[in-house]
């Protein structure tokens, strides 16, 4: 987990030490990201694979990162042709990464990682199945918890 190569290029406010892992803790996660590397997904295979609208990526190079625990992997053909594994954790289902077969370079799932507030995406990705009411979260009823739980304001700016 060298730092070196990068402060060369990049002041030190461009990276972020992140750290997780998966719900049940057999697979923890220890990287350093660079700002302009995090990016949402809403390409359908996303949505599949995460249950969820879309998913929020940290690209980030295999020398960066540390990953412990045994992770699954499950191999997926692109569109293109070309070798995905996802990697997940076999005893919680938590979404890890996926990687090409040269395994350089990682796409961490921010979702299993602590800095949540940090990991702005700086750009998106296969808007064409991101779906319409996206842009209309903050019209929505939101609770603090539960749908029983005090009503709030939607987050500001979002
Ligand atoms: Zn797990
Ligand atoms: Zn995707």
């Amino acid at each position: 987990m060298g730092l070196r190569n990068l402060n060369c290029e990049k002041k030190m406010t461009d990276i972020i030490n992140v750290n997780g892992g998966c719900f049940c803790g057999k697979i923890t996660i220890r990287a350093h990201v660079l700002q302009e590397n995090i990016v949402a997904c809403h390409c359908t295979d996303c949505q599949k694979f995460s249950g969820a609208p879309f998913r929020a990526t940290l690209i980030i190079d295999a020398t960066l990162m540390n990953i412990s625990g045994d992770v699954c992997e499950y191999s997926k053909i692109t569109e293109s042709g070309n070798e995905r594994l996802q990697g997940f954790c076999g005893n919680c289902g938590t979404h890890i990464y996926a990687t090409s077969p040269d395994r350089k370079i990682y796409n961490i799932r921010a979702g299993c990682l602590e800095q949540h507030n940090e990991l702005v995406p700086v750009s998106h990705i296969f808007g064409q199945s991101s779906p319409d009411w996206l842009a209309n979260i903050s019209k929505a009823k939101w609770f603090r918890k539960g749908p029983t739980s005090e009503e709030i304001q939607p987050p500001k700016n979002g």
